[in-house]
């Protein structure tokens, strides 16, 4: 559990150890009252400054500008954590693809072939690679980056399940496998202990997001990539929901927009973030109907 807590914060003279489910060690540090530091990322600065003047603001980390510490740049804001108390936490990455477009284009610039890349790929599944790329005991890298993606939910429902920390400490961030709709679902069952109450918040605020979404100057005109749904709940019944990780969310050329549910071909730039929460609502939905 260390491991996932760099730090402890204070919130009104409470102190907590905070968690970090995703993402180095290093890159979070405890900021002013309530809010945390992130390293510092353009992209995201840009984009936590137009989701504060976008109707979707209720939704992302409040965000409180670039600060200095240590010689190093910080993007400072709210900690989502602040309000709860022994929270259980899930992060969700959302969408159908985990890298951007560019990132694939320039992967392919140069098509090394990768020896790390392919033992890594061997270590999943001996039976990946190719007969030639078995011959050569290497793959390039926008093989290995579209081969990664189907291993996980991400290609098949949208959406992948990063990690999970419940309140009784239990923690795991090991679901780069986790594909199955069954197993997917029982994660999730699993996180809410199977509390309809509980459920029924995250589908409503889930559904308030939706409708956000579907009606967001921003989100209309971003590729909305490597981004998550953060979850927290608490035994007081306190159940929201945030958008959190812009690393990756870039504006699209000019007048672009994007459905965010057509399936992705090379070139639309479509992220599958919609029908990856349609899928994820209707499974909540399941869940709390049963
Ligand atoms: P990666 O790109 O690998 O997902 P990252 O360095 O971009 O990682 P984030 O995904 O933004 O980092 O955050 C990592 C984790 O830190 C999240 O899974 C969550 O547990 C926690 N976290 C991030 N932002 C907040 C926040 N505003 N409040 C509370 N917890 C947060
Ligand atoms: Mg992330
Ligand atoms: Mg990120």
């Amino acid at each position: 559990v260390l491991k996932y807590s760099p730090f402890v914060v204070s919130f009104h003279k409470h102190y907590y150890p905070w968690v970090q489910l995703s993402g180095h060690a290093g890159n979070f540090q405890a900021g002013e009252d309530g809010r945390i530091l992130k390293r510092f990322c353009q992209c995201e600065q840009r984009s936590l400054e137009l989701l504060m003047g976008d109707p979707l603001r209720p939704f992302v980390p409040a965000y409180y500008g670039m600060v200095q510490r240590d010689g190093q740049a910080f993007n400072q804001m709210e900690d989502l954590l602040a309000d709860f108390e022994g929270p259980s936490i899930m992060d969700c990455k959302m969408g159908s693809r985990t890298y951007l477009e560019e990132e694939l284009v320039k992967a392919r610039e140069r098509p090394k072939p990768r020896k790390d890349m392919y033992e890594k790929m061997v270590a999943v599944d001996p039976g990946a690679p190719t007969p030639e790329e078995h011959a050569q005991g290497a793959v390039t890298k926008p093989r290995y980056m579209q081969w990664r993606e189907t291993l996980s939910s991400t290609s098949t429902l949208g959406f992948r399940i990063e990690g999970v920390k419940k309140a009784d400490g239990t923690c795991n961030t090991n679901f780069k496998k986790t594909q199955a709709l069954e197993q997917v679902t029982k994660v999730l069952e699993d996180f809410v202990n199977g509390d309809l109450g509980i459920l029924r918040k995250y589908v409503a605020r889930l559904e308030d997001l939706r409708e956000t979404l579907e009606n967001s100057p921003f989100f209309k005109t971003h590729e909305v990539v490597g981004s998550s749904l953060l979850f927290v709940h608490d035994h007081t019944g306190l159940a929201k929901v945030w958008m959190i990780d812009f690393g990756k969310t870039v504006a699209l050329p000019d007048h672009q927009m994007l459905s965010h549910r057509l399936p992705w071909t090379e070139g639309n730039r479509e992220d599958g973030y919609l029908w990856g929460l349609d899928n994820l609502i209707c499974l909540l939905q399941g869940l709390a109907q049963s």
